[in-house]
């Protein structure tokens, strides 16, 4: 972590100098009339874009929640390798992994086979394959996310605080008569003291990350498009006594007749969730209508678990609810065949544009990473650096995530809702005949990936290159996320995740992979490359970076070299690789890396590049992998960056 680069400051290095605007923290006072982006709901998408947009002090974001607080209780829990890759990158990664419980294996339980109402453990299985991430799935409850992402707001430049108390009502879109600030949202304040009090806001961009039953998605015309046989689930975090061994493991449990448990080991050492299925509910029947108590969800749980016994002392929260796998055909307000003529200004992201089953603790993750993608993009237009066009790329981008996770979940809900097959229940209709328990455990095993979140994948657009160089870096995917590995820093010698250097801060990375010989000398391809990205009037840090920045402030360029890092010299290195920044032109002194010999974690041979030539990877703000490059491709890197960049003035 770096800080006092503009002065020293004693206290919390986390609480950034504050900008100078006016407070955003407004609880009790009224909405500005014109903001920037207007996020509508306080969930993890809502928090993810605002805690990121909070970065800018020259953006006025607001958000906006019906609720009159934060949530405190319940909902998702599940924390994926990627979404943990993503908290690194707002810096409280260190935090969830101290408070959370750690998935480390998943046990497999069924029917036996001569006594089919008794279960028993069929496997066991290690939960995240070996160094997929340097980062495990782990388990917290959502609202200890939503804290860490309002701490990650409250301490940026902005002091951005969430308006609680509002619900969005309307939301009007007139481009001609209000160029600017396009959108108008309607708000109703629903507080004691403000009861029935009407706002009116008029936005640039309005984000709605209002959940499933978002208004937003409704007021821009756009549907949940979908699976109508809804299935409800119980599910409930609890404090219990009981003699089933696997309670402290995350445990898949099919019973013969009774149905399916899920149970997630909690934070904290005691308390667990259990996930109870419940029945099919008919076309347009709501689950609240069925009257289900938590004393009925503890017998189901009971009789599922049978012989063993479970004795539930307390009941932290429950609920029960429906999930259908629905998606939106697209993600912002604009149709698909007006792509051409018109940026989009409404934009909605997580549970508003794709619901499904909670069984692949998927909903949390995916909700988080869409307005991570969108973030960014919000930032880079309204900064001006790069044009609205670029943010059609949200909804092409997430919605065909979205897609792949509804497939996913449409197959794995079914697999979770069958009766195991054996025997004794041959003969039941297709649905319940219940698939191979094996089959079950492979299905689960081959998308470990997909559920960890790290094999997602964008397709090649204006800001995802063409494969043309993926065998300089076959490990580094072009659209795949940055996958880290450990390097050693040249200027201190400390152990360090090159990936974690990817933060939250809307910087585009160019990761300068050197070849064998290269010290960084003026001569060598990294000592050219510094040159050309110096001094070049061509080059994309002189075109896009505003003349009194720092000179990372748009491209922050680093190099990672071959040789053990005692026989490099940070004399010999270009000057541009360890930058004088801020008020005093201070060095930074962490852009320059050396494979780990001393462990043996080379980041050359783990993730495939070619030691003979190096090569350059870019790698966006939201940690994707945009292009991989060779060393010389000046004109390539030109061409990348002049596809979605506007030069600075
Ligand atoms: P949400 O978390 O739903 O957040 C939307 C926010 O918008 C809410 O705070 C809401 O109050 C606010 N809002 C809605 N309309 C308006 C409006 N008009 N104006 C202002 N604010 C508005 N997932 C699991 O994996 N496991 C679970 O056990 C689980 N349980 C859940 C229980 C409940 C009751 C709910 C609602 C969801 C549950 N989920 C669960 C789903 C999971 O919480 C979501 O997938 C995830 O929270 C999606 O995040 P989001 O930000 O898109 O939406």
């Amino acid at each position: 972590m770096q800080f006092h680069l503009n002065g020293f400051r004693p206290g919390d290095p986390e609480l950034v100098e504050p900008a100078q605007v006016a407070s955003r923290t407004c609880s009790g006072t009224s909405l500005p009339a014109t903001v920037d982006v207007l996020i509508v709901g306080c969930g993890p998408a809502g928090l993810t874009l605002a805690a990121q947009l909070s970065a800018f002090p020259s953006i006025e974001t607001r958000i906006v929640e019906q609720k009159t607080g934060p949530l405190e209780l319940g909902q998702a829990d599940g924390i994926a390798c990627r979404t943990m890759e993503m908290f690194e990158a707002f810096g409280f990664a260190e935090r969830v992994l101290k408070e959370a419980y750690w998935v480390n294996e998943t046990v497999f339980w069924g029917p036996e086979e001569e006594r089919t109402d008794t279960i028993v453990r069929r496997d066991r299985i290690q939960d995240t394959e070996d160094g997929l991430s340097e980062f495990p799935h782990v388990i917290l409850n959502q609202a200890r996310i939503h804290d860490f992402f309002l701490d990650v707001m409250r301490k940026s430049p902005t002091r951005l605080e969430p308006d609680y108390g509002r619900t969005l009502v309307d939301l009007k879109l007139d481009r001609r008569a209000n160029p600017i600030h396009p959108v108008t949202a309607t708000l109703e304040r629903r507080t004691d003291e403000h009861e029935c009090q009407i706002e009116t806001v008029k936005a640039r961009y309005v984000v709605g990350c209002d959940g499933a039953r978002s208004a937003v998605r409704q007021l821009i015309g756009r549907q949940l498009v979908g699976d109508s046989a809804n299935q409800a689930w119980g599910v409930m975090d609890v404090l219990a006594v009981t003699d089933f061994p696997d309670v402290r493991f995350k445990s898949l449990i099919r019973s013969a007749r009774e149905g399916s448990l899920l149970i997630i080991p909690r934070e904290g050492g005691y308390l667990a969730r259990f996930y109870i299925e419940l029945d099919k509910l008919n076309e347009n029947e709501r689950v609240a209508n069925r009257n289900i108590s938590s004393n009925m969800l503890v017998a189901a749980a009971q009789r599922i678990l049978h012989p063993y016994s479970l004795d539930v002392k307390e009941i932290a929260w429950w609920s029960v609810y429906e999930i259908g796998q629905r998606l939106c055909d697209k993600f912002d307000d604009v149709p698909a065949a007006e792509v051409e003529s018109r940026p989009p200004h409404v934009f909605i992201a997580g549970d508003a544009c794709h619901t499904h089953s909670p069984k692949a603790g998927q909903g949390m993750n995916v909700s988080m990473r869409d307005s991570f993608n969108l973030g960014w993009k919000l930032a880079a237009v309204l900064e001006g650096r790069s044009p609205p066009k670029l943010l059609h790329t949200y909804s092409a981008e997430r919605q065909r995530v979205a897609r792949e996770l509804i497939d996913f979940d449409r197959v794995w809900a079914q697999m979770m809702s069958a009766r195991p097959a054996h025997e004794g229940n041959a003969g039941a209709d297709a649905a319940s005949n219940g698939f191979d328990p094996v089959e079950f455990q492979s299905y689960f095993e081959k998308h470990a990936r997909f559920t960890a979140g790290t094999s997602i994948q964008y397709h090649p657009s204006e800001i995802v290159g063409p494969q043309t160089h993926q065998d300089l870096a076959k490990g580094l995917v072009i659209g795949m996320r940055f996958h880290s590995v450990r390097v050693i820093r040249l200027a201190d010698a400390k152990p360090v995740q090159l990936g974690h250097t990817v933060k939250a801060d809307g910087r585009w990375r160019l990761f300068a992979f050197a070849n064998a010989e290269d010290t960084g000398d003026a001569e060598s391809s990294i000592g050219k490359l510094c040159t050309f990205l110096e001094e070049s009037p061509a080059s994309p840090i002189r075109l896009y970076t505003p003349a009194h920045a720092d000179i990372d402030a748009v491209i922050d360029v680093r190099a990672i070299f071959q040789q053990y890092h005692r026989n490099l010299s940070l004399e010999r290195m270009p000057s541009s690789l360890f930058p004088g920044k801020g008020v005093y032109g201070l060095r930074d002194y962490e852009k320059i890396f050396c494979a780990d010999h001393k462990s043996g974690e080379d980041i050359f041979e783990m993730r495939g590049i070619d030691r003979c030539t190096g090569c350059m990877i870019i790698v966006r703000p939201d940690q994707h992998i945009a292009h991989v490059l060779p060393l010389e491709a000046y004109d390539g890197l030109i061409a990348f960056f002049g596809g979605f960049m506007t030069p600075s003035l």
